[in-house]
This record gives structure tokens, sequence and C-alpha cells, in this order.
């Protein structure tokens, strides 16, 4: 999987050309289905961006967050609802800028996933440690209780509605991104948590993307790594050259 997160960039006309100029680079490359991508555009431009792309089997949208409320006096949020409604398949959740700016916590987070999964959206759900954890030593702990208190409550059959997505916090939007042998040692030890706990054959099929100023440089090496099954793309995304780029290395080393 490919998945682009836009965070709060680009206007309603940029924001549909983008993705139209996307699809129609795709149409004269090879596009392999078997590899997803997905968009993450801000609520203004998730309808249009889902019926732009309708007619794609491996293309499909996601909203960047949900409510953790399902309906009613809130006002300025977005239920799975509505997401649901408009032809998303995904939400992004955890993303470490909603963790940080936005306090999110892992009792919240686990309210949200348990809303998405109960609304059949499918969720891209993003960990990943601080610099200071990474220097203490103890970012293995960090990304187990990440995953943990908000994953391993779900029922074994939602988890193939799940891809996680390890974004370590220091690499993202910074140009500095974890080496091919730091990520990959992340995402095996990840697997492994959910093999421990949902068993060998959902871990083997869980989606574990990278992020972290992933780009056309270093994605090579780090799609390349057994257990980086895609990238969740921040900055690159919003360039048509380079996201298409980063879907062809991507196809290229998952032959
Ligand atoms: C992100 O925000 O999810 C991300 C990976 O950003 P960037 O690629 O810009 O580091």
């Amino acid at each position: 999987m490919l998945a682009g997160n836009w965070k709060m960039n680009l206007d309603f006309i940029s924001g549909n050309k983008l993705v139209e100029d996307i699809v129609k680079n795709l149409e004269t490359s090879q596009i392999n289905k078997n590899i997803e991508i997905v968009f993450s555009p801000s609520y203004i431009h998730l309808q249009k961006v889902t019926e732009n792309i309708q007619n794609y089997s491996n293309l499909n949208s996601s909203a960047q967050d949900i409510s953790m409320h399902e309906k009613g006096s809130f006002t300025g949020e977005i239920s799975c609802e509505m997401i649901k409604s408009i032809g998303a398949k995904y939400t992004l959740l955890g993303h470490s800028e909603r963790r940080s700016n936005f306090l999110e916590s892992s009792k919240i987070l686990k309210k949200k996933i348990e809303l998405a999964l109960s609304y059949n959206l499918n969720v891209i759900y993003c960990c990943g440690e601080t610099m200071a954890q990474r220097d203490s030593g103890l970012f293995y702990q960090v990304i187990e209780s990440q995953i943990e208190d908000v994953v391993f409550h779900s029922a074994s059959d939602d988890i193939s509605k799940i891809v996680i997505a390890y974004e370590p916090v220091w690499a993202i939007g910074t140009g500095k991104n974890a080496n091919p042998q730091q990520a990959e040692d992340m995402h095996q030890f990840i697997r492994t948590l959910i093999s421990k706990k949902f068993g060998n054959n959902i871990a083997e099929n869980l989606t574990i993307l990278y992020g972290g100023s992933c780009n056309v440089d270093n994605a090579k090496d780090l799609f390349s790594q057994p257990n980086i099954d895609g990238g969740l793309i921040g900055g690159a995304s919003l360039d048509v050259d380079s996201f298409c780029e980063l879907y062809t290395i991507l196809c290229e080393t998952n032959i």
C-alpha cells in the first residue's frame, strides 16, 4: 500500500488536480492491481477525491481523523457515518500530530478505533516514538503500549481492516528518515506482537507501512525490507512526480 497524507495542505482546486494528474500518470504506466493507493486529503476534498477514483479498484480514499462521538452536538466534528456515506474506505487514526497537538490519548484512540470498525471503516493506525524515547532505549515499549492499548482490544476478525503505520515522530517532516534496518526491526517487532496476540496467519497478512521523510531517494531501501509493506507519505505525496515514482518503486520492490 502507498498512502498519501496531505495533512492541512492544498485548496479544493489544486487537491483535485493532484489526484487527476496522479491517476492520468498511473494510467499510462503499469498499474499493479495488488498494490493499493490511498489518498488521505482534507475533509473538504474527500467526497470529490472519492468520486474521482471510484472506477479504480486499487485506489481508495481516507479521512485523516474521525470524531470519537457517533453523532450529535459536537460542532466542527466529522462522524464515521458521514465518512462512510461518501464512500471513503479508511480513516487515519493516531497520527503523531493528532497525539501531540490535539492530546489524543490511547483511551480516545481506543474509542475511535472501536467506532470506526463498528461502521466498517478501515483504519490506518499510526504509532511511533519521539527522539527522546528512542534515545532512552525504551522505544520498543512505547510502540508496544501504543498497539496494545488500542489495537489489542479489537476482535480477531477486525484485524484485517487495520493497517499499522510505523512513523517515528523524529522522522516526520524532518528530512531524517529511519534507516532501513531501524524501520525493519520495528516492523518485525510489530508483526511479532500481532502474531503473539492474534496468531501467525493474521500477523502475516497484516500490512505495516513505514512513514517519516520517505521519498524517492530512500524508498527503494525501505520498501525492500521484508516487513515493510509500503509507505505512509506526507510531504512527497503532494507532488505528482514524487508520488508516482514512489508507487513505481513500491511495485518494483514487490514483484
Ligand atoms: C506523515 O505525516 O504521515 C509523514 C510521513 O510525513 P512526511 O512524509 O512529510 O515525513
